[in-house]
């Protein structure tokens, strides 16, 4: 298991710096035994000038209280408040590229009954900037995503990430890298922490918003998409449309974008380096760091034809 603290690490707890080997949590929590709390993954970049930057942190934060109200979990916490919180955890560890992890959680509770308070941790832990030279071989689930009508689903709610975590383990138990997840009509829906796309034909698809985590990297991908001039729908489609394709992605604040080999085995047709989806993915390397963005040289139109 990876180790996420050692014994000089803080944390931020509830208002305070607090060392991570000594700072607790109730065993009784409702959080604990129900998987009743709302968390975030949020990702923090040395940018091109060598400063320390949270990216997109009023989205996380923003997204962090919506989860909490959605769950009818008390939250008093400001986006302010937890952003300069979250600068303070960076600085204090000393670490710029990081994985951030603030969750919201319910005190001793072993009722379904509401609770008038919760207690919030913002940890972070060393992550470097991932290359994505790899593609993954992705393996339908046999597992859905949950139904919206079941959950809350936009809420990124711990609870939710036991669905998650049955689908990554088959997929890795069979010999994949990754499972992709359909939602509860067969359409394509996500990764068990990613969203998806997928190139055909020089345009861009990924599912609509409705049975999916509405992602801050996703959004990200489709601002892009709009500043490189790349044309993308959002759309349900088929395992066996998503078969046909000429590349695809991932994409999440963890993932980054990362492309994909195959699925179920099918190869996707163009070589990664040639794609849109890798112009994507160079594009958001560049939107983390604050480089401007590389423009495609725009093709002739004999080469255009061809
Ligand atoms: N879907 C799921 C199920 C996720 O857990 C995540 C990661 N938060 C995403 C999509 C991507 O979301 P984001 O880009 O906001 O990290």
């Amino acid at each position: 298991m990876a180790s996420y603290y050692n014994e000089h690490t803080v944390l931020w707890l509830n208002g305070e710096i607090v060392k991570a080997s000594e700072a607790k949590m109730d065993l009784y929590s409702q959080s604990l035994h129900y998987g009743y709390s709302v968390f975030e993954g949020i990702r923090s970049y040395r940018n091109i000038n060598g400063e320390t930057k949270i990216f997109k942190a009023k989205e996380h934060y923003e997204r962090l209280e919506q989860s909490a109200r959605l769950m009818n979990m008390p939250y008093k916490w400001s986006v302010e408040e937890l952003t300069a919180a979250n600068y303070e955890v960076l600085k204090r560890n000393n670490i710029q590229d990081a994985y951030i992890r603030p969750v919201v959680y319910a005190p001793a509770n072993m009722s379904f009954a509401k609770n008038n308070e919760s207690f919030i941790a913002i940890q972070a832990w060393e992550m470097q900037p991932f290359l994505g030279d790899k593609l993954l071989r992705i393996k339908t689930s046999s597992y859905q995503r949950p139904n919206p009508k079941g959950f809350n689903i936009q809420a990124k709610a711990g609870g939710h990430y036991v669905n998650s975590i049955l689908a990554s383990q088959e997929a890795k138990a069979a010999g994949y890298d990754e499972a992709l997840l359909t939602d509860l009509n067969g359409y394509v829906a996500e990764g068990p922490g990613a969203n998806v796309f997928y190139e055909k034909d020089g345009c861009l698809f990924t599912p609509s918003l409705g049975n999916i985590l509405p992602g801050i990297t996703r959004a990200t991908v489709l601002e892009l998409c709009k500043e490189l001039n790349v044309p993308v729908k959002e759309t349900l489609f088929s395992l066996d449309e998503m078969k046909e394709a000429d590349a695809a992605f991932f994409c999440g604040t963890a993932a980054e974008v990362i492309g994909w080999e195959s699925l179920d085995d099918i190869k996707f047709k163009k070589d990664w380096n040639s794609s849109l989806s890798k112009q994507i993915q160079t594009a958001y390397k560049e939107r983390v760091t604050e480089k401007p963005l590389t423009k495609q040289k725009q093709k002739s139109p004999k080469e255009a034809v061809a």
